[in-house]
């Protein structure tokens, strides 16, 4: 529920109400805005009986709010969150942030090779997956703790924080050792322990949409990381499931400015998964920095024909270059500065 003051509240009548809900033994967070101030009440598992609270002074109205989330709306906290990766800052008005790098960390050559590529083309931060979640079980899994030192190798070689998939609880202290950001991937975005236990872990979180979740469910997602205390999490749209075929997934892109008004955490978009063509990667990634995502992550190998994984959706070394220039071009004429 959402308590409505009047706009000449007094901060007496706001503590008022505060004590009202603490006394119902529930928890109240007042968000301040520029008229007036509202009070989130959280901690009620179903319909809160307001009666009492509409009758205290200072108050305007209440508002059932009935939908699984609440900490990570923009109702309960209108300012957009900045979430920081080792210095990287997702949200913060400044241009978008690129990560890229392969879809697995295959060798110690190859992750150096693409962080240096990556990096000299303009990256903010570096990808690759140490632990696969992959649809089969006879292809190639990851190199697992090798890969994820590799990764940490080529991010401290390269100077870019890196991210990387968590599949289970149990990988979560180790991933954390090594890696800036914990990456929980689309087929594990209902994973409501995993989401817990990484909400305990303060790490900065990439959460991917589930591929065939809704928005409300990808919400309620990121609610249980966040109900945890852990508020540092980036969003990320990686195309659902639908008839279409041509496509690797359906990229949703409409989602990016919807989550921006339902949310107040950044969102970004992998469009290597949500389209599973290289050729379609750069225009979709223009397409969704135009839409207002916070950034984009591609996959990038050194020699995509040879890619263990997802070589059918990596931009090569040049190709990257290529395209970072273009980035360049769109972030002048949407007017942001160097
Ligand atoms: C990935 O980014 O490596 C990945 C497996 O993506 P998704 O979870 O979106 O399929
Ligand atoms: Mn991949």
């Amino acid at each position: 529920m959402l308590i409505v003051m009047h706009h000449q509240a007094t901060q007496e009548q706001i503590d008022q109400v505060i004590a009202a809900v603490i006394a119902m033994g529930l928890q109240a967070e007042p968000i301040p805005g520029s008229l007036r101030t509202a009070i989130g009440v959280l901690g009620n598992q179903g319909y809160v009986d307001d009666s009492t609270i509409r009758t205290l002074a200072g108050v305007r109205e209440t508002i059932h709010v009935s939908k699984p989330y609440k900490l990570v709306s923009r109702d309960f906290h209108p300012v957009s969150t900045v979430v920081d990766v080792s210095g990287v800052r997702f949200g913060d008005g400044e241009k978008p942030v690129i990560i890229a790098g392969p879809c697995s960390v295959e060798s110690e050559e190859q992750i150096l090779e693409a962080a240096e590529q990556v990096k000299a083309a303009g990256a903010q931060m570096l990808r690759g997956g140490a632990f696969k979640p992959r649809t089969g079980p006879y292809s190639f899994q990851g190199l697992g703790l090798k890969g994820l030192k590799y990764l940490q190798q080529a991010g401290q070689a390269s100077g870019l924080p890196v991210v990387t998939e968590v599949m289970r609880i149990e990988q979560l202290d180790t991933i954390c050792q090594h890696a800036d950001m914990l990456q929980v991937g689309a087929r594990n975005m209902q994973n409501f322990d995993l989401l817990k236990e990484v909400g305990k872990t303060g790490h900065p979180v990439l959460l991917k949409r589930g591929m065939s979740a809704t928005i409300e469910e990808f919400l309620a997602a990121a609610e249980y990381i966040v109900a945890e205390g852990n508020t540092q999490v980036v969003l990320c749209e990686r195309g659902i499931r639908t008839f279409e075929k041509t496509t690797r997934n359906t990229l949703d892109l409409s989602v990016v400015p919807l989550i921006r008004e339902m949310s107040h955490l950044p969102i970004i978009v992998d469009p290597s998964h949500a389209t599973g063509k290289r050729m379609l990667v750069p225009i979709m990634s223009k397409a969704a920095l135009v839409a207002g995502a916070h950034g984009v992550m591609v996959e990038v190998h050194p020699n995509p024909a040879g890619a263990l994984c997802d070589g059918a959706q990596s931009l090569s070394g040049n190709d990257f270059a290529e395209f970072m220039k273009d980035i360049d071009r769109l972030y002048e004429f949407l007017g942001y500065s160097d």
